[in-house]
C-alpha cells in the first residue's frame, strides 16, 4: 500500500482476516461470539437490507428508462440474459468436472447428522413460476421484498416512462433522485463495512471449526477450486476479449463487493456495493449497471450452480450411483434453471439443491450432510455470483460502446 490512508478495500480485508483469527479463539464457546459479536454484523446486514427495495426499484426504473429506446433495451436485455445463461451452464459443467476428478464422496459412507431431516423443496410448475413474476399488487411485492416481482414492475415502469416521452420526465426525475439518494446512503453504510464484516465472520468461524469442516473437506475444496477456476477461465477471458480490460483491473475493481458478498452470503444484500464498484472502478455507465446488476443479483448465480453440480456428484458418489452423461446434462439444465429461481439470500441455493437432486432421482436426505458446511460454501458461491454479474455489466457496456476508461486506480 502506497498511500498513507488505508483504502476501504484494505480495511474490509483486515476486518475479514481479524474476524477469522478472533473466530478461532471463540471456537470453544461459539455462544459468546453469537451473543456479543454477531449483533454488530446483523446491524450491517440490516442497514444494507434497508435500502434494497428502494434501490432496486429506482435504479432499475432509471436503468430501463435511460436506455431511451425500446429496441436498444431489447438488445441489452438479450445480451444480458444470454451471458447469464451461458456462464451459468459453464459453471455447472466445471462443478461436474471437478466432482468427477476430485470424487469428494468416494470413501465416505452416509452418516446423517443426528436428527437431520431434509424435505424436498417443492418444485413449482413452469407456468406458476412465470406467472409469479408478475405482481398482482406491486406494493405487496415491495413490502415482501419479492425481488423478481419488484424487478418486473420496475421494468414496466421504465418502459412506460420511455414510451410517453415528455410527460414521463417528472417520474423519471423522481426515481433518478431516489436512486442517487440510495447510492449516497450506500456510501454511508460502507463506512461501517469493516466492522460489520468482522462481526459477521467471527461467529461463522467459531461455529464451523475444523470439526465440521474436515470430513467434508473435499467438497469444500472442490467448490472453492471450481469457483476460482470459473473466475479465471470465464470472467478473465470475457472481460479481456469483449472489453479489452485486464483481468487484474477487473478483479481489483470488484474486490470490495466480493468481500461483502463473502461475509454476508447475500447477492441482494451486496447489490449496493456491486453497483458502486462497477460504476466507480470498472467504468460501467449508470444506465447499464442499473439494468444488469439488480437483474443479475436475482437471477444470475454461477457460484450457486457450480456448487449444485459438485454436490450432485458428491451425493451420487456417497450412494455409489454412477451418473450417466445424460444425467449429468440433466444436472446442468436443472442447476441452471434452479440458480435462476434462487433468491439472492443466504442459504437459498441449498434449498434449490434438493430440486437438482430430484431431477436425476438422487435421494435428498444426503443433502443434510451438506447442511453442516453450507455456510462455508455459501460465502464463496455468493462472491462468484456477484463477480459474474459485474463481468456481465462490463461486457454489455463494452459491446454497446459505453464502457468508460477508468484511469483512477480502483479501490484507492
Ligand atoms: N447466497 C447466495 C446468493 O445470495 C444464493 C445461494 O444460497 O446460493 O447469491
Amino acid at each position: 500500500m502506497k498511500g498513507k490512508k488505508m483504502s476501504m478495500t484494505t480495511k474490509i480485508l483486515v476486518g475479514l482476516i481479524l474476524g477469522v483469527i478472533v473466530g478461532f479463539f471463540f471456537m470453544g464457546s461459539p455462544d459468546i461470539a453469537e451473543t456479543y459479536i454477531k449483533p454488530f454484523g446483523t446491524l450491517f446486514l440490516n442497514l444494507i437490507k434497508m435500502i434494497i427495495v428502494p434501490l432496486v426499484l429506482s435504479s432499475l426504473v432509471v436503468g430501463t428508462a435511460s436506455v431511451g429506446d425500446v429496441t436498444k433495451l431489447g438488445r441489452i436485455g438479450i445480451k444480458t440474459i444470454v451471458y447469464f445463461l451461458v456462464t451459468t451452464a459453464i459453471a455447472v459443467a466445471i462443478g461436474l468436472i471437478l466432482g468427477n476428478v476430485i470424487q469428494p464422496g468416494v470413501g465416505l459412507t452416509l452418516a446423517l447428522p443426528e436428527g437431520a431431516e431434509v424435505k424436498a423443496g417443492e418444485i413449482p410448475s413452469i407456468a406458476d413460476t412465470l406467472l409469479n413474476i408478475i405482481p398482482t399488487n406491486p406494493i405487496e411485492a415491495m413490502v415482501n421484498a419479492n425481488m423478481l416481482q419488484v424487478i418486473a414492475f420496475a421494468l414496466f415502469l421504465g418502459i412506460g416512462i420511455t414510451m410517453i416521452g415528455e410527460k414521463g420526465k417528472p417520474l423519471y426525475s423522481f426515481f433518478d433522485s431516489l436512486a442517487e439518494v440510495m447510492y449516497s446512503i450506500t456510501s454511508i453504510i460502507m463506512q461501517y463495512a469493516p466492522i460489520g464484516v468482522f462481526a459477521l465472520m467471527v461467529p461463522v468461524v467459531a461455529e464451523n471449526g475444523p470439526k465440521v469442516l474436515l470430513p467434508l473437506l473435499k467438497v469444500v475444496i472442490a467448490v472453492y477450486l471450481g469457483c476460482i477456476i470459473h473466475s479465471i477461465a470465464v470472467y478473465s477471458l470475457s472481460v479481456k476479449i469483449f472489453a479489452g480490460m485486464s483481468p487484474k483491473h477487473f478483479f481489483k475493481g470488484i474486490f470490495e463487493a466480493a468481500m461483502v458478498a463473502f461475509t454476508t452470503s447475500s447477492s441482494s444484500g451486496t447489490l449496493p456495493v456491486t453497483m458502486r464498484n462497477a460504476q466507480e472502478n470498472l467504468g460501467v455507465p449508470q444506465s447499464i449497471a442499473a439494468f444488469v446488476l439488480p437483474l443479475g443479483a436475482t437471477i444470475n448465480m454461477d457460484g450457486t450452480a457450480l456448487y449444485q453440480g459438485v454436490c450432485a456428484l458428491f451425493i451420487a458418489q456417497i450412494y455409489g450411483v454412477n451418473l450417466t452423461i445424460g444425467q449429468q446434462l440433466t444436472v446442468i439444465l436443472s442447476a441452471t434453471l434452479a440458480s435462476i429461481g434462487t433468491a439472492g439470500v443466504p442459504g437459498a441455493g441449498f434449498i434449490m439443491l434438493t430440486m437438482v437432486l430430484q431431477s436425476v432421482g438422487l435421494p435428498i436426505e444426503a443433502s443434510a450432510l451438506i447442511a453442516g458446511i453450507d455456510r462455508i460454501l455459501d460465502m464463496i458461491r455468493t462472491s462468484i455470483n456477484i463477480v459474474g454479474d459485474a463481468s456481465c455489466s462490463v461486457v454489455v457496456a463494452a459491446t454497446e460502446g459505453e464502457l468508460r476508461e477508468t484511469e483512477k486506480k480502483p479501490a484507492s
